[in-house]
């Protein structure tokens, strides 16, 4: 029986709009951070990538359509909005927005975090809130897997 496919998008921060997706696509073929999700037989595709048109997320409204179009069932906000300094204080709007007015689930989150902006955020007590460390157990890892995403 031939397995299905679940495709997905990603949408990543307009600050690292030059980004190739290496992390992304890495933890994927991984199954890393909010990938652990996928069973690691799974037959996954990333069906749409792009970014979130900068600030105040000017591609939000348009982008899902299209990537339902493709086929995504899933939209995954990549780590950088997490990670950002600051972090995208519009995530968790993001995530309503789309799922209410597209009825497909978005996941906080893509690859783990690095552990160099684990550090930072860490000495700035960015995520020492209930709403971070909700997002955050999406993408921590282990000390040594952070590393081997910095
Ligand atoms: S901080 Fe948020 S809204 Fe601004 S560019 Fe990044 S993802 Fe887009």
């Amino acid at each position: 029986m031939t397995k299905k496919k679940t495709r997905i998008g990603i949408i990543i921060c307009e600050r690292y709009h030059s980004c190739a997706g290496g992390k992304c696509f890495r933890a994927l073929r991984e199954r890393r951070g909010a990938f652990r999700r996928y069973p690691a037989d799974a037959d996954i595709e990333i069906a749409g990538y792009c970014s979130c048109g900068g600030c105040p997320g000017v591609n939000i409204e348009y982008a899902p359509e299209e990537m339902i179009k493709n086929g995504v069932e899933v939209i995954h906000l990549a780590t950088g909005l997490i990670v950002g300094y600051p972090p995208c204080p519009r995530l968790e709007y993001f995530q309503r927005y789309i799922e209410t007015r597209y009825g497909i689930p978005v996941v906080a989150g893509t690859h783990p975090v690095p552990e160099k902006y684990f550090q930072v955020h860490k000495q700035l007590g960015t995520w020492k809130s209930k709403k971070w460390e909700k997002i955050l157990q999406e993408v921590i890892e282990t000390p040594e897997i952070r590393k081997a995403y910095d």
